[in-house]
């Protein structure tokens, strides 16, 4: 009986080890899309995340480590629709061999708002999707394809796994939708520093205006900012909000020259690290709905 067990005991130990050498390694371009492929790709995947907590991948500059981790991987989980400009050059750079996965492949994606505004600097997609549950859905579908095409073996592991993720993506739809149905609908406005929100505007029916476009490349300028100062008190506009990848100047002067006020921190772009209130995205999408719901009621 005894020997019995020593020997189930080491064929534990030994199956445990070649399954931690044998991870799947992946690269993801964000931190969001890096949660995505965690969720799904649990113990068999290890991820790599090039712009990590409170970066900003619109402007994100590859550094020298990057092309290396490039080289090793298996896959790169991208979002594409423009986000990642500096992502060619990288993968060409590094010599890598991984096969790229856009993973908003079927989202119908929004169009850059034509109303004057648009910056001219070439996103004429807004690249924002997963800011719509619906989306983040799709996200984890197509993560679940590519790791199971990668990794035949663990498909039905992925499988399982993606489809206990949808489950809390549904639970986290409702939420979202019983939460904003509480708050009164001429105060369903908001301000934010750049057009992160429009997916989130069109699925749950909260209207956003931002100074800077669909990307942080551009500058606000200054008759942006006056126009919506205007809007701001023509429109009695309650809260403005800063984003966590942005800069908190803009939005504090815009703050302070009407009477709108400064929401608490969201979350458009990039999670916070473990010890912020958004790690992962069921955590970011549940912390914005709190900010909203607190500072619009
Ligand atoms: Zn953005």
């Amino acid at each position: 009986m005894l020997k019995h067990l020593t020997l189930c005991f080491a064929l534990v130990v030994t199956s445990t080890m070649a399954h931690a050498q044998s991870k799947l390694e992946t690269i993801a371009s964000m931190s969001i899309i890096g949660d995505f492929v965690r969720q799904i790709g649990g113990e068999r995947v290890q991820v790599t995340t090039l712009v990590g907590a409170g970066g900003d991948t619109h402007t994100f500059q590859p550094a020298p480590q990057d092309a290396r981790r490039m080289a090793q991987a298996k896959l790169v989980f991208i979002n594409g629709l423009g986000l990642e400009g500096w992502l060619p050059r990288l993968v060409q750079s590094s010599g890598s061999k991984a096969k790229v996965v856009t993973v908003s492949t079927g989202v119908k994606a929004i169009r850059e708002a034509s109303d004057g505004h648009s910056h001219g600097h070439g996103h004429d997609l807004d690249p924002h999707a997963w800011q719509d549950v619906a989306n983040a859905k799709l996200y984890a579908r197509n993560i679940r394809d590519a790791l199971s095409a990668a990794d035949p073996e663990g498909a039905s592991f992925y499988t399982a796994r993606s489809e206990a993720y949808m489950a809390e993506l549904d639970q986290l739809d409702r939420e979202i939708k019983q939460g904003l149905a509480q708050i009164p609908p001429e105060r369903r406005r908001v301000i934010t520093s750049h057009d992160a929100f429009g997916y989130f505007a069109k699925a749950y029916g909260l209207s956003f205006v931002a100074p800077q476009g669909v990307s942080t490349e551009a500058e606000a300028s200054s008759r942006d900012v006056a126009r919506i100062i205007r809007q701001i008190r023509a429109e009695k506009i309650p809260a403005v909000f800063l984003e966590n990848i942005a800069d908190p100047r803009l939005m504090t002067q815009i703050a302070r020259e009407t009477d709108a006020k400064i929401g608490p921190r969201v979350y458009s772009d990039s999670l916070s690290d473990s010890s912020g209130p958004a790690p992962t995205y069921l955590d970011m999408m549940r912390h914005n709905l709190r900010a909203f719901s607190e500072a619009l009621r």
